[in-house]
């Protein structure tokens, strides 16, 4: 008996400016695939390492990570799909764990998990356990939860317990095929989305939703209760929050499970409506007290599906009186090769950002020396997204404009780790003003360093302001947008 391992994960932004290509997933394929993720606190390594420690045998099928934007093209998806499924109709395991974000979209398919599930099911048969993890931001979709044998969701944002949900899906799977587990699964969906940015799991109303899921989970009464309050960027038919519950050959305790869950989270949603701050007003709040202040630009989030490209803090930032370093991400491939062309120590005059999000952000042109070019690869070192694992964000430069310090990369990077800035010689614990593109992933490593954070206001398109997002296929009712929604 062998059980396959494998993880295809994409976040989409069905606004953003940036469609996904098949070279954005870095994938590889077999025992590459095992080597990237062996010994990681992602989701394939907490597969792999009960696995091991059962001293089951693994067949590797898949590794791919692609950071946030719009849909993947239509050619590619076809390829990496039918890579999947050539790899593992290759591999034959008998039971499969496969990690997924949950909210991954291509030209033509809103629901690539539910796609891959499909491919899945076709090569193992109806009868072979498939056990899968996803996203606490996940789209749930009926066609998910019709293939899979059970889900299972992060229970942290900032997500931090990847490793865990992957040891949690496969303690299940090795249950399962011993005879002690049989899944019941139910879902409730909500015509409901909620802005990211108040979605804590460690304070507020998804805090309580989550001690209470763990607390049954503890108890024996449910193997897995995963809430999914939805990334809101996805304009789709089949949108919205979603509880899953997974029990041990208890269908109706499920449904009750998933129906309460659902009830709770309907009722403490206006807990999630967010004020932000004004970026002129976060600045001089920043110049009058020593130590970090972050300026949380959502609405620009590289997680999110934005370019990572907004003036939107920059341009205030430059007319700004600072009297400490202030460090800022920016994705601007023109400006990072003409920043090389004039090479280190050089002086460049040029227009940096607004290079993709051309409606929401304008080139703020900026004068500034080349401190740094680099091969922008760097290594995750905080708890959370590919943690231990190598990724690039093309070539990259330290442009210093004064008392800035601009991380300029050819593509977006993940911003909630420091090691970002750290890895290009900026220590974000010594700068007056640290710039993160992110809703509330950055808040893990930034809340014990920060001494004050502020969500600004800018526009993009992972804006919180939902209202003000061209929402078109979404089904309606759905609360925000629509205030008067009953459920
Ligand atoms: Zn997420």
């Amino acid at each position: 008996m062998k059980i396959g391992v494998a993880a295809i994960l994409q976040e989409s932004n069905t606004f953003s400016p940036v469609r996904t290509r098949y070279a954005d997933f870095s994938p590889v394929f077999g025992n590459e695939a095992y080597l990237r993720h062996a010994g990681k606190l992602t989701e394939m390594g907490g597969f792999i390492n009960v696995l091991e420690n059962a001293a089951v045998p693994i067949a590797p099928i898949c590794a791919a990570w692609a950071i946030t934007a719009n849909r993947l093209v239509r050619a590619d998806f076809r390829r990496l799909g039918k890579e999947f499924e050539a790899q593992l109709r290759q591999a034959a395991p008998d039971a499969l764990l496969l990690a997924m974000h949950g909210a991954q979209t291509a030209e033509g398919e809103d629901d690539v998990e539910g796609h891959l599930l499909t491919r899945a099911r076709q090569v193992m048969g109806p009868d072979a356990p498939i056990v899968v993890t996803l996203d606490l931001h996940a789209n749930v979709t009926e066609r998910m939860v019709a293939l899979a044998n059970a889900i299972v969701g992060y229970h942290t944002y900032p997500h931090i317990d990847m490793f865990e949900t992957g040891q949690k899906a496969a303690g299940m799977l090795l249950r399962m095929l011993a005879g002690e587990l049989r899944p019941a699964m139910a879902m409730r969906k909500l015509p409901l989305i909620v802005p990211a940015e108040n979605a804590q799991t460690y304070r507020g109303p998804m805090h309580e939703l989550v001690q209470d899921a763990e607390a049954l989970e503890a108890r024996g009464e449910a193997e897995a209760i995963s809430i999914f309050p939805v990334q809101p960027w996805l304009d789709i038919a089949e949108m919205g929050c979603a509880v899953v519950s997974v029990t041990n050959g208890r269908p109706a305790v499920a449904r009750r499970q998933a129906d309460s869950f659902a009830k709770r989270l309907w009722r403490t949603r206006r807990q999630y409506d967010i004020t932000l701050t004004p970026v002129p007003e976060a600045i001089h709040a920043a110049l009058s007290i020593a130590g970090p202040t972050v300026l949380a630009e959502s609405s620009d989030s590289t997680g999110s599906g934005s370019p990572g490209d907004s003036t939107g803090v920059l341009k205030h930032l430059v007319e700004a009186p600072l009297t400490g370093p202030a460090a800022i991400f920016l994705v601007d491939p023109a400006a990072v090769a003409k920043a090389i062309t004039a090479g280190i120590g050089a002086t460049v005059t040029m227009k940096v950002g607004g290079a993709f999000d051309k409606q929401n952000s304008r080139p703020v042109k900026v004068t500034g020396v080349v401190k740094l070019i680099s091969d922008g690869r760097w290594t995750a070192r905080a708890r959370g997204y590919n943690t231990g694992i190598t990724t690039c964000m093309g070539r990259a430069v330290v442009l210093e404009v004064g008392l800035i310090l601009i991380l300029l990369a050819e593509k977006p990077a993940m911003t909630v780790d420091p090691e970002l800035f750290r890895s290009h010689g900026i220590d974000p614990t010594y700068c007056q003003i640290v710039v993160v593109k992110s809703p509330n992933g950055f808040r893990a490593e930034y809340e014990p360093i920060a001494k004050q954070i502020f969500l600004v206001d800018t526009p993009g398109v992972s804006t919180a302001n939902l209202q003000q997002l061209p929402f078109n296929r979404i089904a309606r009712p759905i609360y925000p947008l629509d205030p008067d929604t009953r459920f």
